[in-house]
């Protein structure tokens, strides 16, 4: 049963208890707020480093193997369409094992209903 300085909105020490929820919120929030933003920072150094890392292989690549942007663009396209859309990004969607025929999300190594080992490509995430 709710004491009558609760029933008020008021703590026993005075104050307005909603406010005081709401400052608790409030800053709960905000440092939720700070941790998810430096998480997108480290992130985006993260993809920074990796995409200086491809740009370097690439370039090794290129000028050892003596072969054209255009054919690192066609094969980018090529593996970009293997989950039949043109997205910038291959990665599928969900899958019908092919043993049990249900459908599940492909981020499972194994089928959640039948066991079955699926194969996936080392750089699906
Ligand atoms: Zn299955």
């Amino acid at each position: 049963m709710p004491s009558l300085f609760g029933m008020y909105g008021y703590d026993r020490f005075g104050g307005r208890s909603a406010d005081i929820g709401a400052a608790a919120d409030a800053q709960r929030a905000a440092s939720q707020a700070r941790d998810a933003e430096q998480r997108v920072k480290a992130l985006e150094e993260s993809v920074a480093k990796t995409l200086l890392i491809c740009e370097s292989l690439w370039e090794i690549v290129r000028d050892r193997a003596g072969i054209g942007d255009e054919t690192l663009f066609e094969k980018l396209r090529e593996i970009d369409l293997r989950d039949g859309v043109l997205d910038g990004k291959n990665q599928a969607k969900p899958t019908e094992c092919p043993s049990c025929k249900r459908r599940l999300s492909n981020r499972h190594a194994r089928c959640l209903y039948c066991g079955y080992a699926f194969e996936k490509s080392t750089f699906e995430l």
